[in-house]
């Protein structure tokens, strides 16, 4: 994949904050309260916030510094330039209904609408604040655990994430939300192969020739290739056999390998997020 650094716009960099929001955030009452909770539990609840301990010292995790590697840096440089290009496709495509929002990143947790954004818990998009929540951290399981290496591949999940924002804004989550039910047919996994549609839609877009020369994002052969090993990567199956040993289809929640690859390939193939159930060409 090709694309062309420089433009951050579209990131919210809090990885300078992250870790220390235990005590920035909570103040000294919270951080008794949850001293205590951690003595009643047994268990080191400032571990599950990345505080890592009991050093209350209020400078840590306040100052905004970054402290980076240049290969990480190169990795924020390919978030931020696919973000805007999928954003901007989305522009395109909606029009006035599309509202850009940004992708905030973090080391360990950070506050969201939705809760403590953990990096444990993956890249996640919060419909209440409406942003993108990515610990890059993530990029190194996806290749080393799940093994699915590559920038493309890592632009499926940064767009993915994305296809969630854009269901927000048009509705269409609001019919899964009245859907308690979970597994393979649910409303939920409906809705989670649907952004995996609208990924494959951004990258129809992005595999036209020429857009590198235009300093937007294109794709190298091959590419479409690692999307769909990432895709049959976090499917549902596979990640459960993973985990657990077993496949439990009453427990997807984001649909089996096959499904996402076949999700994704339709996006892809048309270019059309038609194509993915969406009726994004009504107006209301
Ligand atoms: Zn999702």
């Amino acid at each position: 994949m090709q694309w062309t650094p420089g433009d951050r716009g579209d990131i919210r960099d809090e990885r300078g904050r992250s870790g220390g929001f235990g005590v920035a955030h909570l103040g000294i009452g919270g951080f008794l309260v949850l001293l205590v909770l951690s003595w009643l539990s047994g268990t080191n609840l400032f571990s599950l916030l990345g505080t890592g301990g009991g050093d209350p010292s209020p400078s840590v995790g306040t100052t905004g510094q970054v402290a980076s590697s240049p290969a990480e840096e190169r990795v924020v440089d390919m978030v931020a330039a696919v973000t805007k290009d999928a954003q901007n496709m989305w522009g395109e495509l909606l029009g006035s209904r599309y509202q850009r929002t940004k992708v905030t990143l973090f080391r360990d947790s950070t506050p969201s609408a939705c809760g403590f954004a953990q990096a444990a818990t993956g890249p996640f998009y919060c419909p209440e604040d409406g942003q993108v929540y990515l610990d890059l951290s993530f990029f190194n399981a996806l290749s080393r655990r799940l093994g699915a290496p590559g920038d493309f591949a890592e632009a499926y999940v940064i767009t993915h994430e994305l296809g969630h924002h854009v269901q927000n804004l048009l509705g269409l989550n609001a019919r899964a939300a009245s859907d308690r039910r979970t597994g393979a047919d649910s409303a939920s996994v409906a809705l989670e192969l649907q952004a995996d549609c609208f990924a494959g839609v951004w990258g129809h877009t992005a595999s036209q020739p020429g857009r590198a020369a235009a300093g937007k994002v294109e794709l190298d052969p091959g590419d479409m290739e690692e999307a769909l090993r990432a895709a049959a990567a976090i499917g549902d199956d596979r990640l459960q056999k993973m985990t657990t040993g077993q496949v439990m289809p009453d427990r997807f929640t984001h649909g089996s390998s096959a499904q996402r690859v076949e999700a994704f390939r339709k996006g892809m193939t048309t270019g059309d997020p038609r194509a993915c159930g969406a009726a994004v060409s009504s107006t209301h």
